[in-house]
């Protein structure tokens, strides 16, 4: 039973939610143009950072529109790429591509292997010296709508029990008020969403695209190691529906990124993104790069990929969103960070321009304008029809053709089919099981490979366990009276933390959810076929604790 609360309240002319790139810019921004902006910035992990899971091979544009002097403070942007490899693989063989099949636009050249999780820990750190509040571990958890007007949010509760009756230390999450509210909680934002179908947001939109991407971080032998190698793959053990590909980039003095995603518009719902990151690790020319090195980190995060098409309106009164959670990331180069920091910057132009004019609580309709104009908007225009294709034609076919699309766009800023739409929803795109070929994954051995268990162990995942369940089902039967018998629930599958499990019992098929395993991807709110499973913010602190990801 809950039971009626009184919450403190706090104003601010800005509060930020969500520490990833995307806040921490518009926090900075806020204050670099003008100190006597109030700017609070929520973050629901233990630390800013903790949350955070990236590639990651960054393109410094914004971080030096932001900080010029980035390197002299002492930015962790150490490791400059030297080597871009692409790759396409068969099972046994791993095919480079030539570089002249991409346009310069997808060129690392000047780009960074960074930890984005170690970035944005520095950049909290220059946001907090600029004057900024950063309060990790609370969670934004609820809205505050008044009359039509988004006036803030509202932190978690602490202390609240399983069935809802509040424990010893039970303390109520408080009301954060401000003049203008900016939601940075990267893909699927639980908040954001909220918002999207609230202020219509998406109306006239494509539906955003999502991916799961998979990570590992490794520490290799010297012998092995090439600082400044980024490598791309794509081809096995995707199938040709399948969209998806392998990264790896080499970056410090030992370590290794590698990471898998999978396009979540895949439609056999026996297909495993864990398994198959596993076992594309497999494939002797990865393997032999992994061999006698260490796994010392795990992690999995959804990643927008639906372009310029899927761009929300972007302002409603009282807020925005930004980063991705609007979605602006560029798929073909993998890369949202620096689209995300800068559209940060931009909301916090528009906001500080407002406050300083006396307004409070309107549509900042300037961030929308200045975005169509922003590099982040062309970023994103010549690479529009990247994802519609590879949905389209398969991953083989589709190569050549995005190649061209990219050249053709690039060169003489034009596109032989327009611009494509996405069609459906990721949700949707699920074939039933019974037509469906089963895929059987190799076991893990331990060394190369491994199982789910053993990896959430690594990312450092940690739940209170006596509180209510995060992972809110609309209806608590569909799971097994009809997401099993039509599509085998693929939850098990699709969730890169081993959550949801079907337990077999002498009664009958039972659905079972280990709540506290969850490392925040966002998935199951995306995939489900139902979509029936609502991913809300558990207490503070609570998730992964992710280091150097
Ligand atoms: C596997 C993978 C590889 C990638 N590789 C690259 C790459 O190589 N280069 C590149 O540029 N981009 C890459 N990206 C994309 C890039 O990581 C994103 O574009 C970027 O992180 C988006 O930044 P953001 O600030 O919008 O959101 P996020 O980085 O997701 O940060 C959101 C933050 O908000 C917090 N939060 C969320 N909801 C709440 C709430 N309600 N209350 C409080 N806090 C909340 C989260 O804990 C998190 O810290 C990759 C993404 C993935 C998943
Ligand atoms: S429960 Fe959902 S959000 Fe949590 S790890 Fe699994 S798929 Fe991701």
């Amino acid at each position: 039973m809950s039971e009626a609360v009184t919450r403190e309240s706090m104003a601010y002319d800005v509060v930020i939610v969500g520490g990833g790139p995307a806040g921490l810019a518009a926090a900075i921004r806020l204050k670099q143009l003008d100190t006597e902006i109030s700017v609070c910035l929520l973050e629901k992990g233990s630390e800013i950072g903790a949350h955070i899971l990236s590639g990651a091979v960054l393109d410094p544009k914004a971080l030096t529109e932001l900080i010029p002097n980035w390197k002299d403070k002492g930015a962790p942007v150490e490791t400059a790429v030297t080597q871009d490899r692409f790759w396409f693989f068969t099972q046994s063989a791993a095919i480079a591509l030539p570089h002249i099949l991409f346009p310069p636009l997808m060129s690392n050249r000047g780009n960074f292997i960074v930890s984005l999780s170690n970035l944005c820990k520095w950049l909290g750190q220059q946001a907090e010296a600029l004057g900024v509040e950063i309060y990790p571990g609370f969670p934004a958890h609820d809205l505050i709508i008044e009359d039509g007007v988004v006036k803030g949010v509202i932190t978690g509760d602490l202390g609240v029990a399983k069935d809802g009756h509040h424990k010893d230390g039970y303390t109520p999450g408080m009301e954060l008020r401000a003049k203008y509210t900016l939601f940075a909680e990267g893909a699927r934002g639980s908040l954001s969403k909220q918002l999207g179908e609230k202020f219509g947001l998406h109306d006239g939109r494509e539906p955003q695209k999502f991916g799961i991407g998979l990570k590992e971080l490794w520490e290799l032998p010297a012998a092995q190691h090439q600082k400044g190698l980024v490598l791309h793959g794509m081809g096995w053990p995707l199938n040709n529906d399948t969209g998806g590909g392998l990264f790896m980039y080499h970056w410090g003095d030992n370590f290794c990124s590698i990471g898998f995603v999978v396009h979540l518009n895949y439609k056999n719902p026996w297909l495993d993104p864990f398994g198959e990151f596993q076992r594309a690790k497999t494939h002797p020319a990865i393997a032999k790069i992994l061999a006698s090195g260490k796994r010392i980190g795990y992690g999995a995060r959804a990643i927008t990929e639906g372009g310029t098409q899927s761009v929300p309106k972007l302002s409603f009164p009282g807020g925005a969103l930004i980063g991705c959670a609007a979605g602006f990331v560029n798929l073909p180069r993998i890369k949202g960070s620096h689209n995300a920091m800068k559209t940060g910057m931009l909301a916090a132009d528009a906001a500080a321009g407002a406050i300083k004019a006396g307004r409070a609580g309107d549509t900042l309709e300037d961030y929308d304008r200045a975005y169509a104009q922003s590099w982040v908007a062309k970023d994103l225009y010549l690479v529009r029809n990247a994802k519609p294709l590879w949905s389209r034609l398969g991953s083989l076919l589709a190569l050549p053709f995005i190649g061209l699309d990219m050249w053709t766009n690039q060169l003489f800023g034009f596109s032989l089919f327009g611009t494509l739409g996405h069609g459906e929803p990721d949700f949707a795109t699920l074939s039933p099981a019974a037509g469906s070929i089963k895929i059987a994954y190799p076991k893990p051995d331990g060394i190369l490979t491994f199982d789910r268990a053993s990896s959430v162990f690594l990312s450092g995942t940690n739940h209170e366990e006596d509180q209510p369940v995060h992972l809110r089902l609309r209806d608590p039967a569909i799971p097994i009276s009809v997401n099993l018998p039509e599509y085998g629930e693929p939850a098990q599958r699709y969730c890169p933390a081993g959550v949801y499990e079907v337990i077999e019992e002498s009664t009958g098929p039972r659905f079972q959810i280990n709540a506290q395993n969850c490392v925040h991807c966002k998935t199951c709110d995306i995939k489900d076929p139902a979509q029936n499973i609502t991913w809300v913010t558990p207490e503070g602190g609570g998730g992964p604790n992710y280091t150097n990801m």
